[in-house]
């Protein structure tokens, strides 16, 4: 599996505008290839976290996972996360302040960080 570029760079303009909330979005995949991201419908605003609205959220089949920031820094998912990541596909990034394309990584649904390419 690979990811766009422009994915990436998408979701870490998306994170700055979002502070401080969190900000979170499903991965959809075409031929093992990350290349949009489909937005949550609504605001996400408030305390809680946005890895958590995603749950009520209907679910499309094209979605491989889900990818959501933490304006803490903190590039590992949290238990919240962890219970989460299995309802939602198998691919999970989390991307961390300063939100540059160095500041994400990938994860699968037990948490576990896995290579995922990052393509043109
Ligand atoms: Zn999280």
């Amino acid at each position: 599996m690979k990811i766009r570029r422009g994915v990436i760079e998408l979701v870490m303009e998306s994170s700055k505008d979002s502070l401080p909330n969190e900000f979170a979005a499903f991965l959809k995949a075409k031929k093992e290839v990350i290349y949009e991201i489909a937005l949550v419908p609504g605001t996400i605003s408030g305390e809680r976290s946005a890895i958590m609205q995603l749950w009520n959220r209907p679910i499309d089949l094209g979605y491989v996972g889900t990818i959501h920031s933490h304006p803490s820094g903190v590039i590992y998912p949290s238990e919240d996360d962890k219970s989460l990541y299995s309802k939602f596909g198998n691919i999970h990034i989390i991307v961390g302040y300063p939100f540059n394309l160095y500041s994400w990584r990938p994860f699968n649904n037990e948490g576990i960080e896995i290579n995922l390419e990052m393509i043109q």
